[in-house]
C-alpha cells in the first residue's frame, strides 16, 4: 500500500531553541551539573536525555544549593526569580530566546511608563509568567478567551498596550484582539502584537496542505504550547485525523488503515532525529512516497 508523506517546512528546532540547546550542551560540558527550574525546552524526550547528562530539575530556585549553576529556559524567567538566584550567588546561564527577551524589555518599558498591559496568552505558561514578572504584576492582565475579557476592569481613558505569547494560533490571536478592541477601543499594539515567525510559519504550512491529507502527525510533547496549537490548526483546517506524538512509540496505537496521505510536522522544540525516526518507521511499513515541502513563507526573524 502506498502512502504519500508530506514533510512540512519548517520543522525541527526554531532559532531560539537551537540557541538554548547549544548553550545547555556547552554548560554541561563545562560544569557537569546544571540545575533548571523549568524545562530548557518543552520536549520530554530531549529533557530526559539532558537529565542523563547532568541536568537536575527542581521546583524552585530556592532549592538550588548556593553557588551552583542554574540555566533558565528559552521561555524566559521573571526578574524576581533572577534576583533570588543572584542572592544565592548562583552561576546564572540565561537561555531566554532573544525574541522573548525583547518582549520582556518592552513590557518593562511600558510598565515603567505606567501603561496598562494586556498579555494575550496562557497564564500558566512560563513565557507569560516571565512577562508578568517584568510588568511587576501591577496593571498587567492576561487574557486567553472572551470570559477573561469580560472580567477585565473598565480602563476608562487609560493607555492600554497589548502583547502576545509567541506560541498561540495567530488567527485565534486576531479573533481575541477583535473582542479586546470592542471593550477597549484605545488599546494599541506593541512591537510584539502577534506570535513569533517560527510559530506562524509552521501553522501556515499546515493550512496550505490540510485539504490534501487525511492524517496530520505532529511530533512534540503534550505540554508544548507550540505542538498543541499545530494540532488545533490542523483540526480547524478540516483534517479528519490529527495525532500528537512524543515519539514513534505513541504512533504504534494509531490506526493507519485507509490513510493515503500524511503530513508530518513538528513543534519548534522537537529534535530532528525524532522526525527521522518517524519517517523510517513509516518507510518500513508502507510504500512511502516522500514529498519534501519547502517553506513558502520564510519571513525570517
Ligand atoms: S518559538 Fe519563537 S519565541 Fe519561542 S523560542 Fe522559538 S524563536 Fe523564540
Amino acid at each position: 500500500m502506498s502512502i504519500t508523506c508530506y514533510l512540512l517546512s519548517p520543522r525541527g528546532f526554531c532559532s531560539g531553541v537551537v540557541r538554548a540547546v547549544n548553550m545547555v550542551n556547552q554548560v554541561l560540558e563545562l560544569y557537569g551539573t546544571v540545575y533548571v527550574v523549568e524545562d530548557i525546552i518543552h520536549n520530554r524526550i530531549f529533557m530526559k536525555e539532558l537529565e542523563k547528562k547532568g541536568i537536575i530539575k527542581v521546583d524552585s530556585v530556592e532549592e538550588i544549593p548556593d553557588g551552583s549553576t542554574v540555566m533558565f529556559s528559552a521561555h524566559g524567567i521573571s526578574p524576581q526569580v533572577v534576583d533570588i538566584a543572584e542572592k544565592k550567588e548562583l552561576n546564572i546561564i540565561d537561555g531566554t530566546c532573544p525574541i522573548v527577551k525583547s518582549i520582556q524589555d518592552e513590557v518593562k518599558k511600558e510598565a515603567n511608563s505606567k501603561r496598562k498591559i494586556i498579555i494575550i496568552g496562557n497564564r500558566g505558561h512560563a513565557e507569560v509568567i516571565s512577562l508578568l514578572g517584568y510588568a511587576e504584576n501591577t496593571n498587567a492582565f492576561v487574557v486567553y478567551n472572551e470570559m477573561d475579557i469580560d472580567l477585565l476592569p473598565d480602563f476608562k481613558n487609560d493607555e492600554v498596550v497589548y502583547f502576545t505569547q509567541t506560541t498561540l494560533d495567530y488567527l485565534y490571536v486576531d479573533l481575541i484582539l477583535g473582542k479586546l478592541k470592542e471593550k477597549i477601543p484605545q488599546i494599541r499594539s506593541s512591537s510584539h502584537d502577534n506570535v513569533c515567525y517560527a510559530t506562524k510559519e509552521r501553522q501556515d504550512a499546515i493550512r496550505r496542505i490540510a485539504s490534501s491529507v487525511d492524517l496530520v502527525i505532529v511530533i512534540g510533547s503534550s505540554y508544548s504550547s507550540n505542538a498543541k496549537r499545530l494540532c488545533e490548526v490542523a483540526l480547524d483546517s478540516g483534517v479528519k485525523k490529527v495525532v500528537l506524538i512524543d515519539s514513534i512509540e505513541n504512533l504504534k496505537e494509531t490506526d493507519l488503515k485507509k490513510i493515503t496521505a500524511i503530513a508530518i510536522t513538528s513543534a519548534a522544540s522537537t529534535p530532528d532525529k525524532l522526525i527521522q525516526e518517524l519517517v523510517e518507521f513509516l518507510r518500513e511499513r508502507f510504500d512511502l512516497i516522500i514529498k519534501n515541502l519547502e517553506n513558502q513563507d520564510d519571513s525570517g526573524e
